[in-house]
């Protein structure tokens, strides 16, 4: 028997966090962002539960023309646009769309041979400085993009650092609109944060919105909304048995350095999951985690292929039980895997990210 752990990726949850976010930015037309290979997901797993949405954006060339292949027609952006000038070849060979952020990039345009103009995302730097053009050089950019033959359509895009905390997003959207003034051109602005909190402002949400962690069922603000807040369903679980269960004596410490010592007579499980699974290593004694569907903690460090449970929640557990280390479990319990991010000191998206390829998926509606 193959190692008893695996994670499941819900279609039918995909489809409704699409709803939501079309619920909460009315009217916009919504990209599926499946970078870092759906966020961990498996862009060909997860393809049948995101392709309701009007265009799928990424980062990789090679992550496009698996999207491609999968069969989607319609657009496909780039998020940082192209590397190096041959990669146009590609964007011409598969009409896919891409975000200009530098001059280098125009450049490498100006001396590409194509015979179908391209669809281009022009990225403003609204204040994160990480990709864009300074606004004092947008206009500029704009018009040597205009003056291409081989650009036909130019949108306007920029990215918030702030969308899900308490600084928010005034400056950089007072920046962008600024910037874009008498400009034409679809806009887009929005990841999660910005489309949960701001969809409901048309002018904000604009002609696309790009949530990529909502989609997946974590909140992106968290812990200010959790998923449920929001509506959110989990479209990630991660599920693995306990192997083995045992009563502890007062004064016993369980795992690697000793950490956790048992005050009084307990029962352990050892769930068949560890870090080269994915699971955070720096999750601490008392991280929650659902046994049988009933919540308990986490107990001592995380090994490589195993971690330990409190089993005095949850005194019907047996070995083979199932732990849910986050998302759903059979019961229909959840653990938010933001939740499980937060007490390792991280975030939901570096969790799902993280899901180790030894890990075997089911695909579940
Ligand atoms: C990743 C990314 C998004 C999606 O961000 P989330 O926080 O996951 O919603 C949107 N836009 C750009 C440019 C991105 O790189």
């Amino acid at each position: 028997m193959p190692r008893p752990i695996h994670a499941t990726i819900h279609l039918g949850a995909l489809r409704h966090n699409q709803q939501r976010l079309r619920a909460a930015a009315p009217g916009a037309r919504l990209w599926a962002v499946v970078k870092a290979n759906a966020y961990g997901h498996g862009i060909e797993r997860a393809y049948e539960g995101l392709r309701g949405a009007d265009g799928f954006a990424l980062l990789d060339l090679a992550e496009a023309e698996r999207v491609r292949q999968l069969g989607w027609r319609g657009p496909i952006l780039l998020l940082e646009g192209v590397f190096e000038p041959r990669d146009l070849e590609l964007c011409s060979r598969l009409g896919l769309w891409h975000t200009v952020h530098h001059d280098a990039q125009i450049d490498w345009l100006a001396m590409h041979k194509t015979h179908q103009p391209h669809h281009v995302f022009l990225k403003l730097d609204s204040g994160m400085h990480r990709l864009g053009f300074a606004p004092a050089r947008f206009r500029a950019a704009h018009a040597r993009l205009q003056a291409l033959p081989q650009v036909d359509e130019i949108s306007l895009m920029t990215h918030f650092s702030d969308a899900d905390g308490d600084k928010g997003i005034a400056a950089q959207w007072a920046a962008f609109q600024q910037a874009c003034d008498g400009l034409s051109g679809e806009r887009s602005v929005c990841n999660s944060a910005a489309t949960l909190r701001h969809g409901q402002e048309a002018a904000v949400r604009g002609d696309w919105v790009r949530p990529g962690i909502a989609a997946y069922g974590s909140a992106p603000d968290f812990p200010a909304h959790d998923a449920a807040h929001w509506g959110l369903a989990p479209a990630m679980t991660l599920a693995a048995e306990l192997i083995a269960v045992s009563e502890l004596p007062a004064g016993a410490c369980v795992g690697y350095g000793s950490t956790f010592t048992a005050e009084r007579p307990m029962r352990i499980g050892v769930v068949a999951c560890g870090y080269a699974d994915g699971y955070p290593r720096h999750a601490p004694t008392g991280t929650p985690v659902l046994v049988d569907g009933q919540r308990t903690r986490t107990l001592g460090r995380v090994s490589m292929d195993m971690l330990a449970v409190d089993l005095d929640p949850v005194p019907q557990a047996t070995l083979g039980s199932l732990a849910t280390l986050w998302g759903r479990a059979d019961s229909g319990a959840v653990l938010p895997i933001d939740e499980v991010a937060q007490a390792a000191g991280t975030i939901g998206y570096e969790l799902m990210c993280a899901l180790a390829p030894r890990v075997p998926v089911r695909v579940a509606d």
